[in-house]
């Protein structure tokens, strides 16, 4: 540069090339600072600039475009997580773009897409991930939770993550919040998977929050004869559930689970459930669905259940063995989700056939994080996404 400037020896190209310069480290600088809330212990988040430059080989970084709230991100924020260990960004549920191209041996992408990234970063070696099944990865890192998640100006991600079709493409027809939500959606679809080849006489879902919902449309879709019952505490989602398709709602007053209970028997015996989702945090979810499960009955545990008693993350219940066997009860858990459901979320969505805009009722800047967190809390509405930086 300053031999140029040297031969050129002509005063205005140097001022105008010294302002170029100086612009282009200016923006440089700006391009490696960003804005990230960090999650530094219960009711601690503090908002921070820091430096995003890449410094592991095999990783891209990716510029955030949306990230919804999760009830997890809520409980953590309130409680902390056994997973979490601060400070850490939270936050899995991303709509991000790419600002720079990907080209690798099974996937390539242009600079400027916009993408729903899989929140779960495999170790590629143990036998959970030779056989697909990443979320169950012996190691198991996860965005937004062990490592730095999207509530943030930039995320980075490691480029085997777009190998595995786990940075999913949005189509023009789908907003940046609505593609933050294509990661709860899939993850309803790795629930609904347990149990997709059942036969059913009729379907419990407890929980009445955005996954419930979600889990309502699916069910719905897949079973499209058998009667499905919402039970929950919050009179304006069970009424969006009777709008999305629910036969009937229930809604639980005073935690008294016994005119729940009534209103189930009262139902004719040839409907009592055979499929109960348990689609809220609670642990007396599981011990009313085992009050109201029937013969044969499948049981699906959706929801990280917290500790009624000291509020953790792990709940306990008790079960009666005999009730397990003597009725033939079956237990499925099912956590996170795989980059194919996000692939078949992002499908479901772009075709129409699942709207996801209704579950947006409030858009925050990263600077009201913790508004949204006590929105989320204050069950008012369905979903909170940060959306500006
Ligand atoms: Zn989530
Ligand atoms: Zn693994």
């Amino acid at each position: 540069m300053n031999m140029w400037i040297e031969k050129s020896g002509h005063n205005s190209s140097i001022y105008k090339l010294n302002i170029y310069t100086l612009t282009t480290e200016i923006s440089l600088k700006i391009e490696t600072l960003m804005k990230a809330a960090f999650f530094y212990g219960p009711n601690d988040i503090r908002i921070k600039n820091i430096d995003t430059e890449i410094r592991t080989d095999g990783e891209s970084k990716l510029r955030v475009l949306a990230c919804s709230v999760c009830s997890y991100d809520v409980r953590t924020f309130r409680n902390g997580s056994f997973k979490v260990t601060p400070p850490v960004i939270l936050g899995h549920e991303i709509c991000a773009q790419t600002i720079t191209d990907y080209k690798g041996k099974n996937f390539s992408i242009k600079s400027g897409t916009r993408v729903s990234i899989y929140p779960v970063i495999p170790c590629f070696e143990c036998w959970y991930c030779n056989n697909n099944k990443y979320n169950l990865c012996s190691n198991l890192k996860e965005i937004g939770s062990t490592v730095n998640g999207g509530f943030a100006e930039f995320i980075r991600i490691p480029n085997r993550l777009f190998e595995i079709g786990g940075i999913v493409p949005v189509s023009d027809k789908i907003s940046n919040e609505e593609a933050a939500l294509i990661e709860p959606l899939a993850c309803c679809i790795n629930g609904i998977n347990q149990i997709r080849r059942g036969d059913f006489q009729s379907i419990v879902i407890i929980g009445d929050g955005p996954i419930g919902l979600m889990q309502l449309i699916l069910l719905r879709r897949l079973f499209p004869e058998t009667n499905v019952t919402v039970i929950g505490k919050i009179k304006h989602r069970l009424e969006s559930a009777r709008k999305l398709g629910a036969h009937r709602t229930l809604e639980v007053t005073d935690n008294d689970f016994n005119p729940i209970i009534d209103a189930l028997k009262k139902s004719d015996e040839d409907r009592a459930p055979n499929l109960i989702f348990i689609s809220n945090n609670s642990s007396t979810s599981i011990d009313l669905a085992l009050k109201i499960i029937t013969k044969n009955g499948k049981l699906v545990i959706f929801s990280g259940i917290k500790n009624q008693h000291n509020n953790s993350n792990t709940g306990t219940t008790r079960l009666d063995p005999n009730f397990i066997h003597y009725n033939q009860i079956t237990i499925f858990g099912s956590f996170s989700s795989n980059p194919e459901n996000l692939i078949e979320a992002m499908d479901l969505v772009d075709s129409g056939e699942i709207k996801l805009s209704d579950f947006i009722t409030g858009t925050y800047h990263l600077k009201d994080l913790t508004n949204a967190f006590a929105f989320s809390e204050s069950f008012k509405g369905l979903k909170s996404v940060i959306n500006k930086f």
